[in-house]
This record gives structure tokens, C-alpha cells and sequence, in this order.
């Protein structure tokens, strides 16, 4: 029998719904690159429902102790005292969604001899310290594509909406107003403009794809080239540093994992090297960016908006400059956790469970760290290292 600790966000302020918008979710059978969606043996839940709250479980309870497993499953993850400190000493098995992460530090993983795994139920594995993990010989898996697309929807819809003013200008409709020209005197058209992904994985390359049709000049800087053949087909321009692309971009959107080597990419200097007025999207991880240089090249005019869900530490305390300064756009992390990416991550995360108990092998594309050093996209996509440093900053964080 195997302990399982799983970490989730709050059930809504009101309650857990009883009843949702829709009735129905659409039916994919592939990602864009043919990967399968999540395939496990069966699922104990309706798709559509709230599964990456509290109550929702993630679907996870009947399969579990069905099979004589115990399930723990709290919010409780920050602050001495928090229910995964207390559960840790006995858990085979820690999962959390990166939007509400369980920081999995060293210290953490020292005190869970019997841990033997460690699953992001979404995609992102920056809050377990990688380095600790491999050293102990823990497996860290992730969902691979579950929720890219979600993201690459936010990002549209983030760019859209700093470029276009649309968040001032809602608000003054709410306040009763009708002030065209303080709406408009920040407001322009996407079309035309030059948009680069910093990463050309499977959401940065989705981006590009969706922006494609608002006739905007498309860039790229990544590792690794995109096959010719993508190149041509969406006119793209690679670039091989960052300079390079933030010279020449109107708008950036920052696609890559938070990893050591990308930490604090975006810095006071490497905002210098940004066009006057950029714009600068950010769903991918707080860390990539300097907190305190973003809100002095939004005060300087050097940026005209920032958007984006993530930060660091989360929860963000309810000090957290990003929440006050200048031309944001922010959400709290909720671009990959709409209701139709939590069916994805929660039939993955059940596959991945299913996995490691039969003594199946987990999907090459889902591992991120397995015997003892980075494995399948984790090979390809992460550095060694550690990023969870200042995480125990989260337990500042109180619900309003
Ligand atoms: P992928 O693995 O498909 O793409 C990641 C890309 O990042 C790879 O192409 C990799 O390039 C590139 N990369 C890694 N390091 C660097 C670097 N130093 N410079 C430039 N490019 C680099 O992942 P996804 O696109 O699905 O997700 C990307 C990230 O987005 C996740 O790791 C996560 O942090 C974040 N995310 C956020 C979510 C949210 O809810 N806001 C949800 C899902 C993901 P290469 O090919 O060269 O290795």
C-alpha cells in the first residue's frame, strides 16, 4: 500500500459547483504532433467537471483506494506546520498542479525517505528541486501537451488585449463611463506588428500558429531549429540569442521551462536590449523574469504592458508588485488549468499512476527526471540544477 499526497488549489470561495456553463466538452483524439492524449485503462470522472480543486480529487480517490492505496489531499503546502510537512514522512508518491505547486525542495525531499515519485498533474516540474531528485533517485513525471494549447490561447488573448487597452477600457464601462479617448490613447492593432516566441516547443510554436493569421511578422529564438518546412510555411525568422529578438520585436512572449539556465533571463539589462514600447507576455514561469526590473521598465515606458499568469513564489503575496504596477495584464496562474485541460491532466496523471503501479513504463514524452539523471523531455528541454530557491516566500500568501 502506497501513500499518495496529493496538493490542490481551494474549492471556489462559494462552494464546489453543483452545476457548470456547458454540457459538454469537445472530443480530441491527438495533439497537433500526433501525440496521443492521456490513455488511461478508465476514468472516474466527468470530463468538464472542477477535478484540480480540493473536492475535485483530480478523479484520483476511487482509483486509489480501490487498489489499497491512501490518498491525502489537501491545500495545506506552505509554512512550518502545512499538511504536506506533516505527511511527508511516510508518502511514496507527491502530485501537484504547477498553478498551486508543492514545493518540493531538498530539504523537503530529505525529510520523505520512502518518496519514490514526484508528479507535476500538468505540465512544468520548476517547483521540485530536479537536482535533489535525481541525487535520491526519484522520478519526476509531467503531462507532456495537456494543457499547451490552453496556454497558447492565453497568450493570444493576453497580447490581444495589452496591445488593444482592453482591460482599462472594460473597466470603465464597470465604473459608468464612456471615455473613448482615455480608452484609445494606449490602443493599436496587432496587425503588422513583429511577435517572437522566446521557445519554439509545443506552445510557443502554437502561438506562432495563432498569431499567423493577424498578418503579424512572426520570430523564433530556440535551441534547436524548427524544420524547414515551418520555417517556410509561417515565414519565420529565427534568432540565436535573445538580443537579437527583443531588438526587433514590438511583442515577446516567453515560452520556454524554468530551468537554472533560464532563470532571470529577463533582467534590467536584457530589458534594455527590448524595443521602446514592447510588449512582453509571460505564461510561462515567474522566475524568467526579474520582479523588480519588469515594474521599472513599465514605470519607464521601456515596456507598455506586461501579461501574463505566472510568478514566483505561488500563491503571490498580496504585496507582490505585479499585482499594483503600471499596464498589467495579470491572472492569477489559470492559463492551464481551464475545466478542458484538467480532464487532459487528470487522465494523464491517472495514466501515470497506473503506469508506476502495474510496473509499466511511463511515456517517454511525460518523464523529467528518471534513475538519476534528466530523461525523456526532461532530457531535452531542462538543465540540471535547482529553481525553487525563495519558494518558502508562498506561505505570506492569505486568502482574501
Ligand atoms: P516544450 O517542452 O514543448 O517546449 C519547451 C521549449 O523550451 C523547447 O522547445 C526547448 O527548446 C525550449 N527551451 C528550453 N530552454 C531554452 C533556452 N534556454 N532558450 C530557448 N529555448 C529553450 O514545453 P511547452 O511548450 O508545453 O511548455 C513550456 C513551458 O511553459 C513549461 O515548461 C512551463 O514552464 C510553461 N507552462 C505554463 C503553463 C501555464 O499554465 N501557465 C502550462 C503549461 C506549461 P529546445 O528544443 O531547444 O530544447
Amino acid at each position: 500500500m502506497a501513500k499518495i499526497v496529493c496538493v490542490l488549489y481551494d474549492d471556489p470561495v462559494k462552494g464546489y459547483p453543483k452545476s457548470y456553463a456547458r454540457d459538454d466538452l469537445p472530443q480530441l483524439e491527438r495533439y497537433p504532433d500526433g501525440q496521443t492524449l492521456p490513455t488511461p485503462r478508465a476514468i472516474d470522472f466527468t470530463p468538464g467537471t472542477l477535478l484540480g480543486s480540493v473536492s475535485g480529487e483530480l478523479g484520483l480517490r476511487k482509483y486509489l483506494e480501490a487498489n489499497g492505496h491512501e490518498l491525502v489531499v489537501t491545500s495545506s503546502k506552505d509554512g512550518a506546520g502545512s499538511v504536506l510537512d506533516r505527511e511527508l514522512h511516510d508518502a511514496e508518491i507527491v502530485i501537484s498542479q504547477p498553478f498551486w505547486p508543492a514545493y518540493m525542495t531538498a530539504e523537503r525531499i530529505a525529510r520523505a525517505p520512502k518518496l519514490k515519485m514526484i508528479v507535476t498533474a500538468g505540465i512544468g516540474s520548476d517547483h521540485t528541486d530536479l537536482q535533489a531528485a535525481m541525487d535520491r533517485g526519484i522520478t519526476v513525471a509531467e503531462v507532456t501537451y495537456c494543457n499547451s494549447n490552453s496556454v497558447a490561447e492565453h497568450v493570444v488573448m493576453m497580447t490581444l488585449g495589452l496591445v488593444r487597452n482592453y482591460i482599462p477600457s472594460y473597466n470603465w464601462v464597470t465604473k459608468g463611463g464612456w471615455n473613448i479617448a482615455d480608452c484609445v490613447a494606449r490602443s493599436y492593432d496587432v496587425e503588422g506588428m513583429h511577435v517572437g516566441t522566446v521557445a519554439a516547443g509545443r506552445i510557443g510554436l502554437r502561438v506562432l500558429r495563432l498569431l499567423k493569421p493577424f498578418d503579424m511578422k512572426l520570430h523564433y529564438m530556440d535551441r534547436h531549429r524548427l524544420p524547414e518546412a515551418v520555417e517556410r510555411e509561417l515565414n519565420l525568422t529565427h534568432h540565436t540569442n535573445l538580443e537579437s529578438l527583443t531588438r526587433v520585436c514590438d511583442v515577446v512572449t516567453l515560452n520556454c521551462p524554468l530551468h537554472p539556465e533560464t532563470e532571470h533571463m529577463i533582467n534590467a539589462d536584457s530589458l534594455k536590449k527590448f524595443k521602446r514600447g514592447a510588449y512582453l507576455i509571460n505564461t510561462a514561469r515567474g522566475k524568467l523574469c526579474d520582479t523588480n526590473a519588469v515594474v521599472a521598465a513599465l514605470e519607464s515606458g521601456q515596456l507598455a504592458g506586461y501579461a501574463g499568469d505566472v510568478w514566483f513564489p505561488q500563491p503571490a503575496p498580496a504585496d507582490h508588485p505585479w499585482r499594483s504596477m503600471p499596464h498589467h495584464g495579470m491572472t492569477p496562474h489559470i492559463s492551464g488549468t481551464s475545466l478542458s485541460a484538467q480532464a487532459r491532466y487528470a487522465a494523464g496523471t491517472r495514466e501515470i499512476l497506473e503506469c508506476y503501479f502495474e510496473g509499466r513504463p511511463i511515456r517517454n514524452e511525460y518523464l523529467i527526471v528518471q534513475g538519476g539523471s534528466l530523461a525523456g523531455v526532461g532530457a531535452h528541454s531542462y538543465s540540471a540544477g535547482n529553481a525553487t530557491k525563495g519558494s518558502e516566500e508562498a506561505a505570506r500568501f492569505r486568502q482574501k
